[in-house]
């Protein structure tokens, strides 16, 4: 059988374990050192917007302690992005609020701002105004920053930027993890980058910065004994994990550029394929580090053909494809939480695939995908 070409696997740029070496020989094994605090540091010199970084144990938790620092309580509305993975929205479980789940708009396959804009309304008239938003940008493709963030500011509710797909995508220029209130990167196995797993707190000031490393770190009073006046976290990342980061953030850039290349190949290819769409910047306000490359089918256009068939045609060969995120509303834990909009994402997952985008991809796995490819679209 042939290697398996995976949907997106971890890619080492060689200088990680040297960082990794260095916590050990100088004995930093710990949740602290000088890997986190330097890591932290190329974070904020990447997204070169005067922010603060707090390095935490994944993404989830920095959702959480944002949430925690935004003062979402049991009994509060959060409003969450609908189409997205389970980590954007289990936090707002987490502190006993409700999710009121938003759905997407077809250009960016993001959170749909009308339907962001009616929930909003219909929160505050049952007298509840939603405590926060969680928009993400799916798949490294920016959501539609400008108009979310305008119904956000009008309403005056802050927004909690989902930005764990997206390190290094940008909107209007400016990097995606900047945008909102607080921002949340996540560096967990198949992102863009890596530290096996891990997360960060993007805060627009050092107060909150310092405020999430201390819910990160079992909300320790400033005591020489173990003094605690509120419920703290183990959600700090650990020294070791930190150095593999400082590595990664070595070939950050380089690694957009052969996902955009990936891209690229795909939106190439099926410009001939009559009722396949691949997800691409709707203007040029948008740059996507283009994370996932994605599709839609549309089997009225494709002789029946479905995503599915897609599907296990690349599985057959040995090729991993996955279908977009379930959303949210659709999910059985989800069920009883309350949904604005219609059936974009509920459609979007009926259709979309998401196909081999690793940097590490080499030219030989490329001809194997087109030829699978060729072989169920022109075969
Ligand atoms: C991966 C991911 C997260 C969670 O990050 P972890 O580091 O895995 O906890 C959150 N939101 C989105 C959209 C993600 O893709």
């Amino acid at each position: 059988m042939n290697k398996k070409i995976w949907l997106s696997s971890p890619h080492m740029g060689g200088t990680e374990q040297n960082y990794v070496k260095e916590a050990f020989d100088t004995n930093w094994v710990a949740p602290l050192g000088p890997n986190v605090n330097g890591f932290e540091h190329d974070l904020e010199t990447y997204l070169n917007q005067n922010v603060f970084i707090g390095a935490l144990s994944s993404g989830t938790a920095a959702i959480h302690l944002g949430l925690i620092i935004l003062g979402v309580k049991a009994g509060d509305e959060v409003i969450c992005q609908s189409m997205t993975f389970s980590a954007s929205a289990n936090p707002i479980k987490y502190q006993g609020a409700t999710p009121v789940f938003i759905d997407s708009e077809s250009e960016t396959w993001n959170m749909c701002p009308k339907a962001l804009e009616a929930a909003i309304i219909d929160c505050i008239a049952k007298g509840k105004k939603p405590k926060a938003i969680i928009a993400v940008h799916l798949y490294g493709m920016p959501f539609n920053a400008a108009t979310i963030l305008a119904v956000a500011n009008k309403y005056q509710i802050p927004v909690v930027e989902d930005s764990a797909e997206a390190l290094g995508s940008k909107y209007k220029g400016q990097k995606c993890g900047t945008l909102g209130d607080i921002g949340v990167l996540s560096f967990n196995g198949n992102k863009i980058i890596t530290t096996s797993g891990g997360g960060a707190l993007v805060a627009k000031t050092k107060k909150i910065k310092d405020k999430a490393v201390f819910f990160a770190t079992q909300s320790r009073d400033n005591a020489p004994h173990y003094q605690h006046s509120e419920i703290g976290y183990n959600y700090r990342m650990s020294n070791i994990v930190a150095g593999i980061g400082r590595g990664q953030m070595e070939v950050l850039d380089e690694h957009i550029a052969l996902r955009r290349a990936m891209h690229d190949f795909y939106a190439n290819y099926f410009k001939d394929i009559k009722g396949v769409t691949v997800l691409t910047e709707p203007n040029t306000d948008y740059f996507s580090n283009h994370w996932l490359s994605a599709i839609l089918v549309n089997p009225e256009q494709t002789d029946g053909k479905t995503r599915e068939d897609l599907r296990l045609a690349l599985d057959a060969a040995n090729i991993e494809s996955r279908p977009l995120w379930k959303p949210m509303h659709l999910q059985p834990i989800f069920a009883n939480d309350p949904y604005y909009g219609g059936t974009i994402s509920e459609s979007l997952f009926q259709n979309g695939l998401c196909l081999p985008s690793g940097s590490n991809l080499t030219r030989e796995d490329r001809d194997r995908i087109k030829a699978a490819l060729d072989a169920f679209f022109k075969g």
